[in-house]
């Protein structure tokens, strides 16, 4: 008779759903002796490179953020758990995550961290409240309300002075986001709503594109760059580089420019697009490791994509500093499919796999419906072709059949036709965000905890606690 399998589970801990998260769990599927338990403070995986799509009416929040739980519904060895985590203890092996007062503690062999990064306003924190970055679902839908909110206040005032500055929107940041929601807002005004309002001409809209850099898209290189900042001033989109945003309030923000001038500009709705910083679980990850943090706040791992002097944790992604990679989408699933790899290989008893070595598949960005930027490897172009490159890749990569279906038809609404299906702008988005933004913490709701709902500290393979 064959002896029953006795050895507990390898727990795997896996901090976030994005990319690495999600990808370094499929990786660990089919390996009966491997028990991942997945955290992250969203019930949804999100595709961050379509947010800009959600903010602009094209595509709905559910197309590009679907249920994790849902894509791992057949990982037989994976558990999705909801939550923040707030604590993280290398020593005693344990996560700490919470959501509404309710703290979940999780216990691991093996920690992989994929925890991204956030929007960083240089020192600036409060330029957020004015002018909403884009990381997050909630973020893509207050952008939302305020840019299709700001035509609605246009419309309704009769001060040309107040109704310009309704129709000026300011971009901040002349990367791949920050162009490609310069090109959507101008697309908006000069297509989709050019005959949906009365006293206003959508046309007359103000779309800027600011920043401190010399260059639109400098990853892409000078010539691409320049097809782009071509391309968006004959959409009419003000390209204006070399100047530094120094201030942003509820009416405008005030740039510098190279040669140390001031200028204001009024405008009521303000994105910024412009720099990241990691998580700050990287700063608890540094402080109970050898770890250091670069400049974005990202930890410097070894080339095994482990923390040094914890061999049982790897961080990717994002959050990771090795070889000054960009942070991708590719690096954070290359990276997580690595360190799945050499988990795997420790716990055969295998030899671990050569050092990470990321491939760079190449970058894209796109403009305007029909006309992109591409770099792959050594070729260049821009246009229609890449356009339509675009379309195929970010199709492949959107999770879930129907998502891609609906994906589809919203795409053709958008390109082939004037419209766009996703316009629903409610109060919530900006108004409620914005007053639980600046609730005291006392004040926050939290679930009411019942005696029966405390679980003692549990031991052996699903080692939780909750309370
Ligand atoms: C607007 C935008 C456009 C982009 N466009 C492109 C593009 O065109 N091409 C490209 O390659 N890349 C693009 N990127 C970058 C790409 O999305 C990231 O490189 C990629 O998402 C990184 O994956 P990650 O797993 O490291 O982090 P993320 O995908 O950000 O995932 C982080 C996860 O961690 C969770 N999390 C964070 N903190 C905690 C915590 N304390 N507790 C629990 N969970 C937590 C989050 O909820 C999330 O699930 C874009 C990014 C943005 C924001």
């Amino acid at each position: 008779m064959e002896e029953a399998h006795t050895m507990a589970p390898h727990r795997v801990v896996v901090i976030g759903s994005g990319f690495g998260g999600l990808f370094g769990t499929q990786a660990l599927r089919r390996r009966d002796d491997v028990e991942v338990t997945l955290v992250a403070k969203t019930t949804h995986h999100l595709f961050q490179p379509l947010l800009y799509q959600v903010a602009t009416g094209i595509l709905s929040e559910g197309e590009i953020a679907p249920s994790t739980r849902e894509i791992l519904a057949r990982q037989k060895n994976a558990r999705v758990i909801l939550g923040t985590v707030t604590e993280l203890d290398l020593d005693a092996r344990t996560v700490t995550s919470e959501v509404l007062g309710r703290r979940t503690v999780s216990t691991y062999d093996t920690l992989l961290v994929a925890a991204g990064a956030g929007q960083s306003y240089f020192g600036n924190d409060h330029f957020a409240e004015y002018a909403p970055g884009m990381k997050s679902i909630d973020d893509a839908l207050e952008l939302r309300g305020r840019i299709f909110g700001a035509f609605e206040w246009a419309e309704l005032t009769t001060a040309p002075a107040e109704r310009d500055r309704y129709l000026t929107f300011v971009v901040v940041g002349a990367g791949p986001t920050g162009v490609e929601m310069a090109g959507q807002i101008a697309e908006l005004a000069h297509r989709t709503l050019r005959r949906d309002f009365r006293a206003i001409d959508t046309r007359t809209a103000r779309v800027i594109l600011l920043d401190a850099a010399p260059q639109v898209l400098p990853s892409f290189g000078d010539r691409l760059g320049d097809a782009a900042r071509s391309r968006l001033e004959k959409m009419g989109v003000e390209v204006e580089l070399g100047a530094k945003v120094v201030g942003v309030d509820s009416t405008g923000l005030e740039i510098e420019k190279g040669d140390g001038t001031h200028q204001r500009i009024e405008s009521a709705t303000k994105v910024w697009a412009a720099g990241v910083q990691a998580s700050e679980l990287a700063t608890l990850l540094a402080a109970q490791s050898e770890a250091e943090l670069d400049r974005a706040g990202r930890v410097k791992v070894l080339p095994d994509l482990t923390l040094p002097g914890r061999p049982e944790v790897y961080v990717v992604g994002d959050m990771m500093a090795l070889d000054n990679l960009p942070g991708v989408a590719q690096v954070a699933i290359q990276g997580s499919r690595y360190a799945a790899k050499h988990l795997k290989a420790r716990l055969d008893g295998k030899q671990a796999p050569e050092p990470f070595r990321y491939f760079d598949k190449g970058s894209m960005a796109t403009i305007s419906r029909f006309s992109a930027v591409a770099s792959i490897g050594k070729a260049r172009f821009s246009g229609f072709a890449a356009w339509v490159l675009w379309l195929a890749i970010h199709l492949v990569y959107i999770i879930g059949f129907k998502h891609r279906v609906t994906t589809l038809l919203h795409w053709a609404v958008s390109f082939i036709g004037r419209g766009r299906s996703e316009r629903t702008v409610t109060a919530q988005q900006i108004i409620a965000r914005n007053i639980i933004r600046k609730m005291p913490p006392e004040d926050l709701p939290t679930l009411p905890v019942v005696a029966s709902d405390h679980v003692p500290a549990a031991d052996g393979p699903s080692a939780e606690r909750t309370g």
